[in-house]
């Protein structure tokens, strides 16, 4: 009996010392590890976060993937990882190869050719809503595919991105973006008709086609997390706290075009959507202060999981009720998610929508039905909050501004205004802000501004040009007569003529200087008033009172 014991026991141990040996020689084929290991501490995830690509903690295990040098680097520093089947090789999908497409109803991956013409035949078939664009080619001759919705008048629109898929076998996401292009050009919902007509929404379903169809473009078996050069490509951008090739690798061509896009078109706001894991991740991947926007984050990304519990509480339940700071689960460096916010103006949120990374097709439905409502809410998230255009006051020319919401914006979360017409959108959690408009060349202008969730400010901003009706000696007045500062320059006494001094609420003026630092304050209590500068170095500065901001000169 003991025999028969030991016996059992030596082939259990055997048999998956084996199993990990097979699993070890067919991912080395692949060219991509899948493992566990356990962690102990926290710090130990900041040492792996830049050896291999986290992808979630579970309990006291990080689930991981790595290529083949990672791997092992990863051994030859005593890591013992525990080897676990592909999510992508657990099971052979039947796919849809386009073929009758009337009767396709959502619940079969389709065939990289389908995906491409199903694509195509967006742009086809609703011409007046739909356009469809290629980003690039990979070298595999697979493409960056996109499509885009803003009824033919992109201009002065917030632009909004949807994207999936970076990890090529992670594809939940990949069939809500299909589903989502569908409903855009099919739906005559008021709802859905006022999304095209006040956004410009580009939708990629996979960013990563090389990844996906790692098996061929008939199959999704076998799908890769990482691109055909072996990068995590949600690794491989620009990080403002670990320097430009966090992973130490170049930037990837699907980087590339990606970064490319958006210099190209800024985007108010994106979202990227993942698998493995059901939560939001919101910034920062990379480090542990909060995102200078973090009550609106936990807003909007509650919004969104709180939606899906209508159709499902577990969905989505888990970490704070579906939401999750990035850094606070794991770090992560190089992130899309970051990059965007700090370098691109651009809110993107992670968006991690199924458990199964691969899951069973037949499951898509149901994740559509559980994301559809939350992901037209975010949406519309995009058109609230401050919104306006920025013009010459005297031309009337559309301005590149900077639009810098005071003791608020910092790590690139004020945003510009852009031509060809000067709007600017600014998504904000709802409360009073002192926005600061400036462009090179023009007096900068201070307004205080109110809004509230889910409500849409719009705020046009007219910036007076340096020097406009400003003669040497000549009083500095700017556009209108409300405020008035003379001499300019002046050596000590600064007199201050405003007609609406006596009937506004707020009656503190504010001196700052050329890089915006406050130097001195007060209360306007007269329409002409005197203020000591005389403790100011010779220079420039600027005095705002009620929204007006003039320029003076102190000799
Ligand atoms: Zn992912």
């Amino acid at each position: 009996m003991k025999r028969l014991l030991l016996f059992l026991i030596l082939g259990w141990l055997f048999g998956g010392v084996q199993a990990q040996t097979d699993l070890e020689t067919m991912m080395a084929t692949r060219g991509e590890y899948f493992f566990s290991l356990p962690l102990q501490q926290r710090e130990e995830a900041e040492r792996l976060t830049r050896l291999c690509s986290i992808d979630k903690l579970e309990g006291n295990h990080l689930i991981c993937y790595a290529n083949e040098e990672q791997y092992h680097q990863l051994l030859a520093m005593g890591y013992q990882p525990m080897l676990l089947m592909p999510p992508s090789m657990q099971e052979h999908y039947a796919m849809w190869d386009g073929t009758n497409r009337e009767a396709y109803d959502w619940d079969a991956y389709p065939t990289y050719e389908a995906y491409q013409d199903m694509m195509k035949q967006y742009a086809s078939d609703y011409p007046e809503r739909c356009t469809y664009f290629e980003l690039g080619t990979l070298a595999s001759g697979r493409k960056l595919m996109f499509c885009r919705f803003n009824n033919g008048e992109p201009d002065g629109k917030p632009k909004f991105l949807y994207t999936s898929t970076i990890h090529g076998d992670e594809l939940t996401g990949m069939m809500l973006m299909l589903r989502l292009i569908d409903e855009l050009c099919t739906s005559d919902d008021p709802r859905i008709m006022a999304l095209l007509d006040h956004l410009d929404i580009f939708i990629s379903p996979c960013t990563n086609p090389d990844g996906t169809y790692h098996g061929g473009n008939n199959t999704v078996y076998g799908a890769r997390r990482n691109n055909a050069n072996d990068a995590d490509l949600n690794r491989n951008y620009p990080d403002f706290d670990n320097g430009p090739h966090p992973d130490g690798k170049e930037y990837q061509p699907e980087t590339l075009m990606m970064m490319e896009l958006a210099e190209q078109y800024p985007f108010t706001m994106a979202a990227n959507y993942h698998g493995g894991s059901e939560v939001l991740n919101y910034p920062w991947d990379t480090y542990q202060p909060l995102h200078p926007d973090d009550e609106w984050w936990q807003l909007v990304c509650h919004e969104y999981a709180d939606l899906t519990h209508e159709h499902d509480t577990m969905y989505m339940s888990g970490f704070d009720n579906g939401i999750v700071n990035g850094y606070v689960w794991y770090p992560i460096y190089g992130s899309r998610q970051d990059y965007m916010n700090y370098y691109q103006q651009c809110r993107e949120v992670t968006i991690e929508c199924s458990i199964p990374y691969t899951p069973n097709p037949s499951t898509m439905p149901m994740y559509w039905t559980y994301n559809h409502e939350s992901m037209l809410r975010y949406l519309e998230q995009c058109l609230y909050g401050i919104h306006g255009r920025v013009t010459d006051s005297v031309t009337g020319a559309p301005l590149e501004a900077e639009v810098t919401i005071l003791t608020h914006d910092h790590h690139g979360s004020a945003v510009s205004s852009h031509l060809p017409v000067g709007d600017y959108h600014r998504p904000i959690k709802g409360g009073t802000y002192e926005v600061t408009y400036s462009c090179e060349g023009y007096y900068p202008k201070t307004l205080t501004l109110t809004v509230a969730d889910w409500e849409t400010l719009v705020q046009d901003v007219q910036l007076v040009p340096e020097g406009y009706g400003v003669e040497e000696g000549g009083p500095s007045t700017g556009s209108g007569t409300a405020l008035m500062v003379y001499p300019n320059p002046t050596n000590g006494i600064l007199f201050v003529q405003t007609l609406r001094a006596t009937s506004l609420p707020d009656q503190m003026y504010r001196i700052t200087n050329l890089i915006g630092q406050t130097l001195l304050t007060g209360q306007i209590m007269a329409e002409n008033q005197q203020i000591n500068v005389s403790s100011l170095p010779q220079g420039m500065y600027f005095i705002t009172f009620a929204g007006e901001t003039r320029k003076f000169v102190v000799r």
